[in-house]
């Protein structure tokens, strides 16, 4: 278990001091600001779609390096998925953070592989990390949905 555990925190150093898809899109992909105020967390997430795929999705900003390493992480594994397929890994990042049960009317054997993601477990372990960890995500979501106030934790 503990070298798993020093699994997890390699990838999560590696993506936190060499962030993926850290730089900002031009129009016309949109931008949402998200923060974190209880760790000082704050990115600005950017998407642009095609149909319903997303065709590009980055971000920029600054953070502790769970939110900085998930939020580089959620860039990977969602770019190029459709929109209904980024919700469900959304969905299962979710779960797998927080320690939620599964929505058993909403659950299938098929759902989404974590694969990577699942180095986020220890998380749940920490409340407070769960905020750093989903803060991207519930960002990212927030775009999907068209909003564009700044998403908050808090
Ligand atoms: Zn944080």
């Amino acid at each position: 278990m503990s070298d798993l555990r020093e699994l997890y925190q390699q990838v999560i150093l590696d993506h936190y001091k060499k962030p993926r898809n850290c730089r900002a899109l031009a129009e016309p992909a949109c931008h949402i600001e998200g923060y974190n105020p209880l760790c000082g967390d704050k990115f600005t997430v950017y998407l642009q779609l095609d149909g319903d795929r997303i065709k590009d999705v980055s971000f920029q900003g600054a953070g502790c390096a769970i939110s900085t390493a998930s939020a580089s992480m959620m860039t990977d594994a969602i770019k190029g998925k459709t929109v209904e397929e980024a919700k469900a890994l959304f969905q299962a990042f979710h779960e797998l953070v927080t320690g939620a049960p599964a929505d058993e009317s909403n659950h299938s054997n098929s759902g989404p592989a974590l694969g990577k993601l699942s180095v986020f477990t220890g998380v749940r372990e920490f409340p407070l990390r769960v905020k750093c960890a989903t803060l991207a995500w519930h960002t990212f979501h927030a775009a999907l949905q068209g909003q564009h106030e700044p998403v908050s934790t808090e």
